[in-house]
């Protein structure tokens, strides 16, 4: 069974779509969402109903927890704290207890989901370098565990630190199931390595092989929604830089 690894999809209806289409086109019949589901952009709603429907497991981001209750913001910038409080305004209660239901980590056959770091997952800790990596390595069971939370997609490996995964566009690779690997799938939703169309990944179980997807989506759709709804400019801005 090929899965679809969704990161940060950031209330991103039109980027989302576009990988939806592109993850069915290359036969996948599981989506597994690493959270943030919402948060950003202007489509918490729509992104969110869309999650739910699909075949697969989603897990808790610090957005969706943050967007699910009325406590005060605390550790989000001007920009994140303005469209937490508006994502609070699009969702009905139903949706908001469906986002605080949702656990923080989850273990799928031999795969892991966190959003954010194993060791302590609900401090939304940033994994950035080999040592961030090495502390969640050493509390991974499964072979794999992909996170999110950076936006960034990049991966490391259990006693090697960061390792390149990928050279061409396009191209897979086959992970060796001999040691362990915590892969940051990237974002659907706000990508922030200077590229910005859509990313995601396909990973196949059987035969351990593993795709970095990018995407090109209606981004100038996306960016004028974020305009259209009153988020903040900056916000609309790094769509169009991947920043
Ligand atoms: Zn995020």
């Amino acid at each position: 069974m090929r899965c679809a690894i969704l990161g940060d999809i950031h209330a991103n209806l039109q980027a989302l779509e576009a990988v939806l289409a592109d993850a069915r086109e290359y036969g996948c019949g599981e989506f597994y969402t690493l959270g943030d589901v919402v948060g950003y952009n202007a489509n918490p709603a729509e992104c969110l109903e869309t999650v739910r429907a699909l075949p697969g497991a989603c897990i808790l981001g610090n957005h969706d927890q943050a967007a699910a209750d009325e406590r005060p913001l605390r550790d989000f910038s001007p920009e994140a704290t303005a469209s937490i409080e508006w994502t609070r305004r699009q969702l009905n209660p139903e949706q908001k207890s469906w986002l605080a239901s949702l656990r923080v980590q989850r273990q799928i056959r031999r795969i892991t989901l966190v959003h954010a770091t194993l060791d302590s997952p609900l401090s939304w800790g940033y994994i950035r370098t080999a040592d961030d990596a090495a502390m969640s390595l050493a509390c991974q069971s499964t072979p794999v565990c992909f996170i999110g939370h950076t936006h960034v997609p990049k991966a490391f490996a259990k006693g090697s630190g960061e390792i390149l995964l990928f050279g061409n566009e396009g191209e897979g690779v086959q992970l060796p199931m001999d040691r362990k690997f915590l892969i940051n799938a990237g974002s659907v939703g706000q990508p922030r390595d200077g590229d910005p169309r859509a990313a995601y990944m396909i990973y196949d179980e059987e035969s351990s092989g593993l795709w970095l997807r990018r995407v090109e989506y209606d981004i100038r759709a996306a960016a004028a929604a974020v305009r259209a709804a009153g988020l903040p400019e900056r916000l609309a801005e790094r769509l169009q830089t991947g920043s």
